[in-house]
């Protein structure tokens, strides 16, 4: 639900409207104005309709409220939000990464719901003090009575919703298992959303309620959404789970590095030149370094037969490395955010014990789901240097959180 209009933001937040939003504020504005005739006719029918139209857009603001309420508790966490977004089943708040701890993850769940329950409990009592059947009172009771509504059902405990999230976090802080937390609440979410769908066809053909297809579709929105959570956790955990070691190859080349700079441009050229192979160069069984060969594409062609191979390594230290048991999370958030083309990996001695590329990363983890790649798809990812669009790993490590408890000890 990314898609929406931009119509503005606040604290610094874009705040998007999806236009599928305008199908409820025309349906709320039709039948608040024809109840609130009905129930009301000295207000007449222009007052009845416009009453209607201010609580359907005192809804909006409602819903906006309840999503500041989880985008700055998470905001005060260091986390940023993308956006907030109404739609047709309310509002959504894109937020880039989770929470570091179950606490803090509960607190941003939380927040949403508690935000809605003070307005409610606030415009209840303004209510009270209110001339009674007045439009503002009535206007105050429906907008109390619908945050009221919109904390409690989103405390339903099963994912996509706040109660699911609030499952996720206890789950978590019970057994110290993010992904197992994950899968429980998803699974929750996808048993409520199945209750909802059948719950919904029964009002429907059993017992001719027309509401029974509203309450279908949000149990079928909330199946695809809890699917969704259990698929990127699912990945998420394979990411923590993989090592460097079962991902690197040996797609590295190892020079002399007495070599001179034109023997290698030579064999440089009969190696075709589309595969980004690294090179380093060693003299005597001793690293030099990685051999930068864009570095050499500024020196003089005088100096091709002086120069050697040794003068243009960087020596391993200085380099991007990781080790054997280093997560494939973490090499992947290391190679996007410091915009790499491989990463070393080097052994407990200090050499080098295998390069990992994008491919490698998509076949590694593929495997590990078990999806398999072609051949053919691997090498593009390889040739690209970027993740397929369809298994977007660099998006998907990025938002997550890493995990120093479950590193192996080095
Ligand atoms: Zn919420």
């Amino acid at each position: 639900m990314q898609s929406g209009l931009r119509i503005g933001s606040i604290f610094g937040i874009p705040l998007q409207i999806h236009p599928s939003w305008l199908i409820v504020l025309g349906l709320l504005t039709f039948s608040n104005g024809l109840n609130w005739q009905a129930d009301y006719p000295a207000w007449g029918a222009t007052t009845a309709w416009g009453v209607g139209f201010v609580a359907a857009m005192l809804l909006f603001v409602s819903v906006l409220l309840h999503e500041l309420g989880h985008s700055l508790t998470a905001m005060a966490q260091g986390i940023r939000v993308n956006s907030i977004t109404l739609f047709i089943f309310g509002g959504v708040a894109s937020i880039d990464r989770e929470s570091k701890s179950p606490g803090r993850a509960f607190l941003v769940a939380i927040a949403g719901p508690a935000v809605s329950i003070v307005l409610s409990l606030s415009l209840f009592g303004l209510g009270l003090l209110l001339p009674t059947a007045s439009p503002v009172a009535v206007l105050t009771t429906d907008i109390a009575r619908i945050n009221l509504i919109l904390a409690l059902f989103n405390l339903i405990p099963g994912l996509p919703l706040d109660g699911g999230q609030v499952l996720k976090a206890a789950v978590w802080k019970a057994t110290g298992d993010r992904f197992k937390a994950v899968r429980w609440a998803s699974r929750s979410g996808l048993i409520l959303g199945w209750g909802a769908v059948l719950l919904g066809l029964a009002m429907v053909f059993l017992l001719n309620d027309s509401g029974g297809f509203w309450l279908s579709l949000l149990g079928w929105f909330g199946i695809q959404n809890a699917q969704s959570y259990s698929r990127v956790s699912t990945l998420q955990e394979s990411l923590v789970k993989t090592t460097a070691q079962q991902t690197m190859t040996r797609q590295y080349r190892v020079l002399d590095g007495e070599m001179t700079v034109e023997a290698f441009i030579e064999l440089y050229f009969q190696a075709s030149a589309k595969d980004n192979t690294p090179y380093f160069c060693s003299t005597d069984g001793r690293y030099n370094g990685a051999l930068d060969v864009s570095a050499l594409q500024n020196l003089e062609r005088s100096q091709w037969q002086v120069r050697k191979l040794r003068e243009f390594a960087t020596p391993l230290a200085e380099i991007p490395t990781v080790t054997e048991e280093t997560q494939a999370l973490e090499v992947i958030q290391r190679m996007e955010s410091e915009n790499l083309t491989y990463m070393t990996v080097l052994s407990p001695v200090g050499s080098v014990a295998g390069v990992i590329d994008r491919g490698d990363l998509v076949r590694s983890v593929g495997e590990t789901l078990g999806l398999k790649f072609p051949s053919e798809e691997i090498q593009r990812v390889k040739e690209e240097a970027a993740f397929p669009q369809k298994f977007q790993l660099g998006v998907i490590a990025l938002a997550t959180e890493l995990e120093p408890e479950l590193e192996t000890p080095a």
